[in-house]
């Protein structure tokens, strides 16, 4: 579904993630949370992955955590993102726990700049009328 001139893959909500999306354009992070475990868990999906529950509800995440891990990506994979190496990819824990596949923006594309463990808030890209992509900057 090409909108606006966006040039990159769009994630297409599933039953699962349609919650986790509609909160995304309201630029609200929302996670699954096990009721029975009492803990988050994400990707989204019907119960819980940890006790394998079915007592699941959504709960707003504050969008604060830290990069766990990160890679500076100075090639182009696919053509939407040509002329934005380098760029870097980042698998971010969030406070809840849960940790989320992402961007780092905000910050220059360096490996002496970035680091893990760096403290991180969500920064939204709104890349369709439908899809804003949940990101992170350094806080501070
Ligand atoms: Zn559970």
């Amino acid at each position: 579904m090409p909108t606006d001139g966006y040039r990159k893959p769009l994630p297409v909500p599933s039953p699962e993630t349609r919650r986790f999306w509609e909160g995304c354009r309201k630029h609200e992070l929302w996670l699954p949370y096990c009721r029975a475990c009492g803990q988050f868990y994400f990707y989204p999906r019907d119960f819980c992955p940890r006790c394998f529950g079915w007592d699941i509800e959504w709960r707003q995440a504050s969008g604060r955590g830290k990069i766990y891990t990160f890679a500076i990506q100075y090639r182009a994979w696919h053509p939407g993102w040509a002329e934005e190496t380098p760029y870097i990819t980042a698998l971010v824990e969030l406070e809840e726990g849960p940790r989320l596949f992402t961007n780092i923006v905000g910050i220059e594309a360096d490996p002496r700049k970035v680091r893990c463990d760096m403290p991180v808030e969500v920064a939204w890209d709104d890349v369709s009328a439908e899809i804003s992509l949940p990101k992170f900057r350094p806080v501070g």
